[in-house]
């Protein structure tokens, strides 16, 4: 790191020294910094990264809510609004045990970078709660989030921070969400994106993510002269992001032959089919169930629970494409060695930070597409951009034409991203590229708006 950089990444360090994610994801931004600042003077000058790196502000709540037995339960709630540079705060509410201030800055952090790589008006911003919606009823789910929006309505609003759903937060709690907000306020605004179709939902946004990811790393490989079709993926997780992406690389015609959960993983030789990924919806979206129940379904699938730390066997299986879709660093330097002894070509990265800092290293040492979770999961909040626009206007796009929409974005993206690369760091490296992308757009109009 040079001088200026590692200043800033100890300060953020001795600021918050048991924020590991946010310090991972300042450091993992600030060495892509590295190639640019001696060619930036205005950046030092006016401070840009060390205004960035400090949120703009970040609310932490109480959340009191009644369990079906009557007794009261409380959780803390949060909301990072990190930057309105680019328009007014807009990033995900995240619902699970693991969630605290550490978690919300570095997913808030790298929202303002996806936004802005996305082309569209909107700063950056995160929030969630630890509260746990697995094994609630959905009366729990819905107590809950009325609670959460008790506090959160007096934060946002659609020109101010516009929230939509993460882990554990879907159409379900987006729905409760958004009833609260209105009957508090009175107003029926796009205060919230990801809303159900009968609401101001835009169609394909929950299909946005996967399907995004999917256009990004197509995009990648075409630049390389490879493809999709006919190749073997990997894909983590059993969610939203997860659920898609394998929906569209199955249209690619691509054979996808793993998914997984928090307790384990499965492995199906044959590939996952549409049909097959019909039953995984229904599993996971209705009944709420596990992925072990897949392996019970099917013949010849293998089931692997989940050990803990140590190397995790979904990343041991040979494959063309690597798709990590569930959450942070669930790649470890162990697993992407064994990726790398595999001859994985390309990982794309549908979760936030998947790849640790150690991992995301040897990809980039070893000549592996990266496609960084900055980028390539920016589909999602594109539609969501495009959403609040159908809000404003009152109208409601096709599915065609939003389809036509992401798809462009995300070929914008990976314009811009290899453009940045190749004018700064590396070909190919997507890393430095979106990071170097997506800040420039930010720093310019933090210049151009003072110091505020
Ligand atoms: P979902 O809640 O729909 O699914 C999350 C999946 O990941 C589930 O299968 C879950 O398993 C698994 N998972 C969650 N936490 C862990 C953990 N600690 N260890 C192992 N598995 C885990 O979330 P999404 O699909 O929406 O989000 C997945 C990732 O994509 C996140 O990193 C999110 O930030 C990112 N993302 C999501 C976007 C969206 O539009 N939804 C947009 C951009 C990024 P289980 O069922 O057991 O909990």
């Amino acid at each position: 790191m040079n001088q200026l950089t590692e200043q800033i990444y100890q300060r953020v360090c001795r600021l918050d020294p048991d924020q590991k994610e946010f310090q991972q994801a300042v450091y993992t931004f600030l060495l892509s910094m590295d190639r640019i600042v001696d060619e930036l003077p205005e950046v030092t000058y006016h401070k840009v990264i060390e205004r960035m790196v400090e949120p703009e502000r970040a609310i932490i709540f109480r959340v009191p809510w009644m369990d079906d037995e009557g007794r009261l339960q409380i959780n803390r709630g949060f909301r990072v609004q990190q930057s309105s540079a680019l328009g007014p705060y807009k990033g995900g509410l995240r619902f699970h045990p693991s969630v605290n201030l550490s978690i919300m800055k570095f997913l808030a952090f790298e929202q303002v970078f996806k936004n802005s790589l996305t082309g569209l008006p909107m700063g950056g911003g995160k929030g969630g709660s630890d509260f746990d919606p697995k094994g609630k009823s959905d009366a729990e789910v819905m107590r809950f989030c009325q609670s959460f929006m008790n506090e959160l309505f007096r934060h946002i609003g659609p020109d101010t921070d516009v929230p939509a759903g993460d882990i554990g937060v879907g159409g379900r709690e987006v729905g409760f969400l958004f009833g609260q907000y209105k009957k508090i306020t009175n107003s029926f605004t796009g205060v919230l994106t990801g809303k159900g179709q009968s609401f101001g939902g835009s169609l394909i946004r929950p299909e946005a993510t996967g399907y995004g990811l999917v256009y990004f790393c197509n995009e990648i490989l075409a630049g390389e002269g490879r493809k999709l079709e006919g190749s073997t993926c990997l894909v983590s997780g059993s969610g939203n992001v997860a659920q898609f992406t394998v929906e569209k690389l199955n249209a690619f015609g691509a054979k996808v032959v793993t998914l997984s959960d928090s307790s384990g993983m499965i492995y199906d030789e044959e590939g996952i089919t549409p049909e097959k990924l019909a039953y995984v919806k229904q599993l996971k979206n209705v009944k709420r169930g596990r992925i072990s129940e897949y392996a019970e379904k099917y013949k010849g699938v293998t089931y692997v629970p989940r050990t803990g730390n140590g190397a995790n066997p979904i990343w041991d299986i040979k494959a063309d494409y690597a798709f990590p879709c569930a959450t942070q660093n669930e790649i470890n330097a162990e697993d992407a060695a064994n990726l790398v002894k595999n001859g994985i070509k390309l990982v794309g990265e549908g979760a936030n930070m998947p790849c640790a800092a150690e991992a995301e290293r040897l990809f980039l040492d070893k000549g592996v597409l990266l496609a960084p979770s900055k980028a390539a999961n920016a589909g999602g909040v594109a539609v969501s951009g495009l959403e609040m626009s159908q809000n404003s206007m009152r109208l409601k796009w096709t599915s065609q034409e939003v389809d036509q929409r992401l798809q462009n974005i995300m070929k914008g993206i990976y314009e811009s991203a290899k453009s940045a690369a190749d004018r700064y760091s590396e070909h190919n490296n997507f890393v430095d590229g979106a990071n170097i992308a997506g800040f420039l757009k930010v720093a310019d109009a933090m210049i151009a708006q003072g110091y505020v």
